[in-house]
């Protein structure tokens, strides 16, 4: 864990590392995979529906459904896929708010820590997204945990994306107050959804 936030690989629980396992972070698993960093995972159509289940009641539910739609649209540009709204449980992606044990075995651990964790397209049936509702979720960063920028990074992986060591790459595990800018996606980030879906057969 040391080695993937580049600190020093002390094996210890020192001052860095511990501020590091405080920040509110992705709940992910990092790869120790170097040599392949995208997932060969992918989606292998051009329109992928996704629906809502559970809603977070810190904010009103037309907020929540504009932010998703908003963090997708980042990566429907890059890469060409089509994202649709539906309202059956049978969306290629569900998002839900859940709280601690919530019927995965990944169960969340309260305010801060880990906010939020997805299922990669190649894992079985469980293609979802959760979210740790017991953070405060916010439209912008100032009075919560911004949930664009939380639901672009979730949707990355839920389109096959691994995480980055890059600091500056959306897909970094830890959470980042400054990804609220126009531009979510990172050089890094574009290249590796490009490389994932470019070649792209349907
Ligand atoms: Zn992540
Ligand atoms: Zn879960």
């Amino acid at each position: 864990m040391q080695m993937f936030f580049g600190l020093n690989a002390t094996g210890r629980l020192d001052k860095d590392t511990l501020l590091v396992m405080r920040k509110p972070r992705c709940g992910v698993p990092d790869s120790e995979d170097h040599s392949s960093r995208i997932q060969v995972a992918r989606w292998n159509k051009k329109v992928i529906t996704y629906g809502i289940g559970r809603y977070t009641r810190d904010m009103p539910r037309s907020t929540v459904d504009s932010l998703l739609e908003s963090a997708l649209s980042v990566w429907a540009r890059a890469s060409g896929r089509t994202f649709l709204r539906s309202h059956s449980r049978n969306a290629d992606i569900m998002v839900e708010f859940v709280t601690h044990e919530h019927g995965d075995s990944s169960p969340f651990d309260g305010l801060g820590g880990s906010f939020a964790h997805a299922f990669s397209p190649g894992q079985g049936v469980a293609r979802e997204i959760h979210f740790d509702d017991d953070e405060r979720w916010a439209a912008t960063g100032t009075s919560g945990l911004n949930l664009l920028v939380a639901a672009a990074h979730e949707f990355g992986h839920a389109l096959g994306l691994k995480h980055s060591r890059n600091p500056a790459s959306l897909m970094h595990p830890t959470y980042k107050v400054d990804h609220s800018g126009a531009n979510l996606l990172s050089r890094e980030d574009i290249t590796n959804i490009n490389t994932l879906y470019r070649k792209l057969i349907y």
